[in-house]
């Protein structure tokens, strides 16, 4: 069952993504070689906390971070620790916030200084189909155009969607229905409607589509060791089109306009 958001409701969730916003940019700015996963966990959490609000996936089904930290082939929900990031490296980051009572969802892949052209590619094309993907959240709209629209922009571009993992709904809950695959139909599935909140959140590989999952049965890799992207917003369907409820794109003043 697909729960509708009132918009006092989207008001409070758009709270949580504000703080999520400047998280994110919080962790921008340390993102550079020798730093570790830890420490950009570390400073997370004492954002987070400092703002009245609580990492989300800390404790989540056992899981010891604040954030999930990604480096090169591992795709997604990587655990913090004493890996030293390095020049060339790409990084995902995903972050949790919830704030009275509400969640926001969103990450995102950074560049280690410079990186290898693959990378930079891998990196744009994620970006970009996240932004198609949205586009299509709109009401009327059916859950296949997000996914199809995702699906066009990576493969036209010769890279891979992982399959086996999905965007999400999100409310009060990290995990509501429907899944969101990155990768479907257009004019299938659910209808999208007014109040709907969704974690569009495409996971792309540099090579083939399958992944593997690591040794601590936490961090998933791309089975063939290719370069791994993912990025992520909390958008809600409103009257207004899509909304965009953690604008980790946007500055202070974009995101206030
Ligand atoms: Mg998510």
């Amino acid at each position: 069952m697909i729960v509708r958001k009132s918009p006092e409701e989207i008001e409070k969730m758009a709270a949580a993504g504000e703080i999520h916003r400047r998280t994110m940019k919080l962790l921008e700015g340390k993102v550079r070689p020798g730093v570790t996963t830890k420490q950009l966990d570390e400073a997370a959490e004492r954002f987070i906390r400092s703002q009245g609000a609580v990492p989300s996936f800390k404790g989540y089904n056992g899981f010891p971070g604040s954030i999930c930290a990604s480096p090169n082939s591992m795709v997604v929900h990587g655990i913090p620790g004493p890996y030293a990031l390095e020049k060339g490296d790409i990084i995902s980051l995903d972050i949790g916030v919830t704030y009275d009572g509400w969640v926001a969802d969103g990450a995102r892949t950074f560049a280690v200084g410079p990186i290898s052209a693959v990378a930079r590619k891998l990196l744009d094309v994620t970006e970009r189909s996240l932004h198609d993907g949205v586009a299509q959240a709109r009401a009327g709209n059916r859950l296949g155009d997000v996914s199809h629209a995702i699906q066009a922009t990576v493969e036209a571009e010769g890279l891979s969607v992982v399959r086996s993992l999905v965007g999400h709904g999100i409310g009060r809950d990290m995990h509501e229905d429907p899944q969101i695959p990155n990768f479907g139909d257009p004019g299938r599935g659910p209808l999208l409607e007014e109040g709907m909140v969704l974690a569009i959140e495409p996971m792309t590989t540099a090579g083939r589509h399958a992944v593997r999952m690591g040794s601590d049965g936490w961090a998933i890799y791309s089975q063939d060791g290719s370069l791994a992207a993912h990025f992520e917003f909390t958008v809600a369907v409103t009257a207004a089109g899509p909304r965009i409820l953690t604008p980790w794109h946007l500055d202070k003043e974009q995101a206030a306009a």
